[in-house]
């Protein structure tokens, strides 16, 4: 009898999941929020009440021994004999999930300079999980791999060819709720799951996927979280020619310009408001109408964009934050997609069920990340 962790580490937060080893059954989950700060750990018990606590934690090791203490009275005596690491970077060459030594954690920390904004808190998370749990099997999932199969014309831009031989290609993001979708369309739309499906993963950060046969063949994120769909925080598709405006004209820094890229764009900066979707849904104001209806548009364009790189498409599946849970999203994306042979069934999507479409499926499915790398810590052990 044995428990496995999941750790997906932010900025200034780590969330965690603690597994059965053996039936992959959730058994605790939550977060700590604000290390650094006015430190919080939330923990939810499946069944009970959410337990908050506030606590000092000044980084990232202290929240692992604080995690570690706080699901201590659910491993009943049993020891943790696996810790899943979420990786935002596997870079080119890491298509799957990756047993952790030494060696790997160098490699990994040699991408930091691609995603400078999360690797650095994945492998702090790393580095403490190591020291609590020495001896223990360490595995990192990242969010590149299961895009790592895309054919060269979805991996690359247009640039002189000597970029993509650096390392600059469109690497794509959200991998493990992907994942996670493609093994539950094979369990429960077998016939979807070897057709072309769009995913709609639509969170705070947001990203579409053409899998074929369950497999990714096109993404809208690329060599950055950035691109594609408007998120909230963050623009989306846009014209190289603002970066080198904001620069030679605006003599912005690169540290303003990756503040307000990262932070201060998307529906947060077009509305003026709030990067929530809820609240954005619920506003009188022009410009939370204007923001939603872009959003919208730009969702809508890419996936027929994605369709295009499949030449069809069987199913779209919403998932994420704003895919599970706004109804009017959902009803406005499908309705602008008709012309491809969606037939949404308003009843249904405002109901919340799986299936808010007649003629081509459009499905509402939950994501779980979490579980997605507790069973790449099981197959490694
Ligand atoms: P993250 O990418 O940070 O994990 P989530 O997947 O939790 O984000 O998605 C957060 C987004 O989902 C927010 O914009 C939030 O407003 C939106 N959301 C959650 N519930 C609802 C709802 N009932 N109606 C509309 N939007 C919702």
């Amino acid at each position: 009898m044995s428990a496995i962790l999941t750790l997906n580490a932010g900025s200034s937060s780590i969330k965690f999941g603690l597994f059965d080893a053996e039936s992959l059954e959730e058994e605790a989950g939550g977060q700590v929020e604000r290390i650094g700060g006015e430190a919080e750990l939330d923990l939810e018990i499946p069944g009970r009440a959410k337990v908050e606590t506030r606590l000092p934690v000044a980084n990232h090791h202290e929240a692992v021994t604080a995690i570690l203490a706080a699901v201590a009275p659910y491993l009943d005596g049993r020891a943790v004999v696996g810790v899943g690491h979420r990786v935002v970077h596997g870079g080119p060459d890491n298509g799957a999930p990756l047993v952790l030594d030494d060696a790997a954690i160098d490699a990994l920390t040699q991408l930091e300079p691609l995603a400078p904004l999360h690797q650095p808190h994945n492998l702090a998370a790393v580095r403490a999980a190591r020291e609590a749990f020495p001896g223990t099997v360490q595995v990192a999932c990242f969010d590149t791999a299961f895009h790592r199969g895309h054919p060269f014309v979805n991996d690359t831009y247009g640039l002189p060819r000597r970029f993509y031989d650096m390392g600059v290609r469109r690497y794509g993001f959200h991998g493990l709720s992907y994942d996670y979708i493609s093994s539950k369309l094979a369990e429960a739309y077998p016939a979807l799951h070897e057709g072309r499906v769009v995913v709609a993963h639509l969170g705070n950060g947001a990203s579409l996927c053409a899998m074929e046969g369950g497999k990714s063949i096109a993404t809208t994120m690329g060599f950055s979280a950035l691109s594609g769909l408007c998120m909230g925080t963050r623009p989306g598709q846009m014209d190289a020619g603002v970066l080198l405006w904001m620069l030679d004209d605006q003599n912005m820094s690169a540290a303003e310009i990756t503040r307000v890229l990262y932070k201060e764009s998307g529906l947060k900066g077009l509305s003026g408001l709030t990067n929530d979707m809820r609240r954005l849904l619920e506003s009188d104001a022009p410009e939370a109408a204007e923001a939603v209806d872009y959003f919208v548009s730009r969702v809508a364009q890419e996936v027929a964009a994605m369709a295009a790189a499949m030449e069809g498409i069987d199913a779209l599946v919403f998932t994420g934050g704003i895919g599970e849970n706004a109804a009017p999203i959902r009803s406005r994306v499908l309705s602008a997609l008709a012309f491809l042979g969606f037939s949404l069934d308003e009843s249904a999507n405002k109901a919340g069920n799986e299936r808010i479409s007649s003629g081509l499926a459009a499905l509402v499915l939950p994501t779980n990340e979490e579980l997605v790398i507790a069973r790449a810590v099981q197959g490694a052990l």
